[in-house]
C-alpha cells in the first residue's frame, strides 16, 4: 500500500487537510487518538510501561493517566522513554489497519510528531502543512479555549517548520489567502499517479 504521512505544527491545520481526503476517499489513520487507544490495548506496550515506570501505571488493565503524566511532564528523560514505548506500538496498529483497507489508492498516516518518531521513514511520501505561527496560536486559541502561553508551552515541544520543511517532500500553505482545497486536489493527482508507480 503507497502510505503518505501528514504532518503540521499545532494549529497548522493538518486534521481540517486531512478531511479533504477523507471526502476524496482517502482513508486516514490518526495517530494521536491510536496512541491513546493502543496505552490499554496493546499487551507489549502494557508490559514495557508496567516495567519502565511501576505497576502502579496501570489500575485494574487501566492506564493510570496522572501518575504516568507527573512522571513524563516532568522530565524529558522520562518522556523520552515513553514515547520509545509508544511509537513502535502505534507502528504496529498503523500497519494492521493499513491491512485491513482494500481498494484504496493510497492511505494517509496523520501524526503531530511524523518527523520526531520517525515514522516518516515508513511512509513513502510526507505532507507538512504550514500556517503563519500568529494565525496557529489563534487557532488554537479559539478551538480550545486556552491562554497563549499555554499553546506556546505545547508549540515548544515540536519541531520548527523551518526543520520540517526540510525533511516534508510536500507542503500545503494553509495561511487562509492560498485556497486550501486546489491544493489538495492537486496532491491527490500526485498520489494517484506516485501510487500507480
Ligand atoms: P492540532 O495539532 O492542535 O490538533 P491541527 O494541525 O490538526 O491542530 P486543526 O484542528 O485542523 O489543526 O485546525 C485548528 C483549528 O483551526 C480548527 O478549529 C480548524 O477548524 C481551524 N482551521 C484550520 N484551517 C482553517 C482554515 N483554512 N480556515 C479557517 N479555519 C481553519
Amino acid at each position: 500500500m503507497f502510505k503518505v504521512g501528514i504532518t503540521g505544527g499545532i494549529g497548522s491545520g493538518k486534521t481540517t487537510v486531512c478531511r479533504v481526503f477523507e471526502v476524496l476517499g482517502i482513508p486516514v489513520f490518526y495517530a494521536d487518538p491510536a496512541a491513546r487507544e493502543v496505552m490499554n490495548t496493546d499487551p507489549v506496550l502494557i508490559t514495557g510501561v508496567q516495567e519502565a515506570f511501576g505497576d502502579e501505571a496501570y489500575q485494574e488493565g487501566i492506564l493510570n493517566r496522572k501518575f504516568l503524566a507527573n512522571i513524563v511532564f516532568n522530565d524529558e528523560r522520562e518522556l523520552a522513554k515513553l514515547n520509545a514505548l509508544v511509537h513502535p506500538a502505534v507502528f504496529r496498529a498503523f500497519d494492521a489497519w493499513v491491512s485491513e483497507q482494500h481498494g484504496v489508492p493510497y492511505v494517509l498516516k496523520e501524526a503531530a510528531l511524523l518527523f520526531e518518531s520517525g515514522s516518516d521513514k515508513l511512509c513513502d511520501e510526507t505532507v507538512l502543512v504550514i500556517a503563519p505561527r500568529d494565525l496557529k496560536i489563534q487557532r488554537v486559541r479559539n478551538r480550545d479555549k486556552i491562554t497563549e502561553a499555554e499553546v506556546l508551552k505545547r508549540m515548544d515541544k515540536q519541531f520548527s517548520d523551518e526543520k520540517k520543511a526540510k525533511l516534508a517532500s510536500f507542503l500545503v500553505r494553509n495561511d487562509e489567502k492560498e485556497l486550501l482545497i486546489p491544493q489538495v486536489l492537486k496532491l491527490h493527482e500526485q498520489f494517484l499517479s506516485l501510487a500507480q508507480g
